[in-house]
């Protein structure tokens, strides 16, 4: 059931000492690093004061600019030979961010993306295809030792060129994938270009799917294209990459492995913790790290810790499902809206495809929301009146979940822009 499970279910309080031996350890190993060292300095902190978890709200958070500032090297907390291996964020939101390994870092690592995919369901006996970057970005090589110490034939086909993603899928009978959600849908129309239906023209019954954030809808649409159960992973590069939560069968939230990570949800305005059930910023704390551990980092991604246990018996708690970034939020006419809240009310129409793209425009010092929606191949026969009917409901829809007006444009299958890596649902032209 467990691929380690004295780890996996482990009693709650013994996973408490457990992390707080490891945060101690941790904060003495970053203290080695001229970063956290200056820091600690300047705050006039001794990293052996902290002697309870609850002492961890003494110490100063890492942000992404600390990262950027520290690039390449000034946060690395081993010499240079102990390093071996190095990757860096997609840099969806500015300057990319480095993160250094050492080989023990690493074996950690694919130990943690192991057990993750071992919960996701992957077994030994899978033809594993990882369609995603292999370079920089962490999904690639992270994914590939993980699914390889399982023992599965791992297929590392990287992204792009979807025919011949369809094919070597068809010819060596892949029956689990791991795949940016986005990407899913557009393969989906490969499938459908070929004329084939990958419930019954291929043995997939896996997908783990992560890097960028999607709703419910949007899974179950994967789930139902595919014929696959479709597992929710999450990760990014500061924590080593894919392997920090995943979601187990029951599909109710990520466990977030917590003898690797220590998790706190804060207030991004107040920066004071918030309970659980109360969504906020995840900050992260790694246990296990020796190139470049890292205190309380601000991932800037916005989610909950869900109270209750795991049916499946895992003592490590869960997230929630990520609601975006707070860097996505965009606002307007003096309303906060995040992507994601638009991609909910879409999907939930089944004449509604694939692909969507909220543009923002500015005329006259007025800003202007076009919701630019692919309709499903299925809604290509439609016609003016009915056309017209649904962009009235999606309009309307749209309204009274963000309550300002978007207008709505209709456009024909496959005509807005796929990205190979993660999806672009914003173009905001209203200038400075
Ligand atoms: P970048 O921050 O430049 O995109 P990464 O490649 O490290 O760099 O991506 C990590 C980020 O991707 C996370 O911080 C998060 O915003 C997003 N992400 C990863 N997995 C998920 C997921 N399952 N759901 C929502 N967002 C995700
Ligand atoms: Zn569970």
């Amino acid at each position: 059931m467990y691929w380690q499970p004295e780890i996996e279910t482990l009693d709650p309080e013994a996973l408490k000492a457990l992390q707080l031996t490891r945060l101690r350890a941790s904060l003495a190993q970053a203290a080695r690093a001229p970063f956290y060292a200056r820091r600690f300095a300047e705050l006039g902190l001794d990293p052996g004061d902290i002697k309870s978890l609850d002492d961890l709200a003494r110490l100063p958070f890492t942000t992404k600019n600390d990262l950027r500032a520290g690039y390449p090297y000034g946060l690395l907390a081993v010499e240079r030979e102990q390093a071996v291996r190095l990757h860096a964020s997609s840099g969806t939101t500015g300057t990319p961010t480095a993160v250094v390994h050492s080989a023990a870092d690493l074996e950690s690592w694919t130990q943690l993306v192991a057990r993750s995919l071992y919960m996701a369901g992957l077994r030994a006996s899978d033809v594993f295809q990882n369609l995603v970057g292999y370079g920089l970005f962490t999904g690639g090589l992270g994914m590939h030792y993980g699914a390889e110490r399982l023992g599965c034939l791992v297929v590392p086909s990287g992204t792009g060129n979807s025919l011949r993603q369809v094919n070597l899928m068809r010819q060596l009978g892949t029956s689990a994938v791991h795949i940016i959600p986005s990407y899913a849908m557009r393969l989906l129309e490969t499938f459908a270009e070929l004329d084939l239906d990958p419930r019954k023209d291929s043995a997939l019954r896996l997908a783990v799917i992560g890097a960028e954030p999607h709703s419910e809808d949007l899974r179950r649409r994967v789930e139902m294209g595919f014929g696959v159960t479709a597992i929710n992973s999450y990760g990014l590069s500061e924590m080593n990459g894919p392997g920090v939560a995943m979601e187990c069968p029951a599909q109710d939230g990520l466990h977030v492995w917590e003898d690797a990570y220590l998790v706190e949800i804060i207030d991004p305005d107040t920066l004071e913790p918030l309970p659980e059930g109360q969504v906020g910023e995840l900050v992260m704390t790694t246990l296990d790290r020796q190139a470049m551990p890292l205190i309380r980092y601000r991932t800037r991604d916005l989610c909950s810790l869900l109270p209750g246990v795991c049916a499946c018996g895992r003592t490590h708690r869960r997230l929630s499902r990520i609601a975006g970034r707070s860097d996505d939020m965009f606002i307007l006419k003096g309303v906060n809206i995040y992507p994601m809240q638009v991609e909910t009310v879409l999907m939930a129409y089944k004449e509604v495809g694939n692909t969507y793209l909220i543009h923002l425009t500015r005329r006259d010092h007025n800003d202007q929301m076009t919701v630019r929606v692919e309709v499903a191949e299925k809604a290509r026969t439609m016609d003016a009146e009915e056309m017209s009917r649904l962009k009235k409901r999606i309009a309307a829809a749209l309204k009274a979940e963000l309550l300002v007006s978007a207008q709505v444009d209709l456009v024909a299958p496959g005509s807005l822009p796929r990205a190979e890596g993660k999806a672009q649902r914003l173009l905001d032209e209203r200038g400075a």
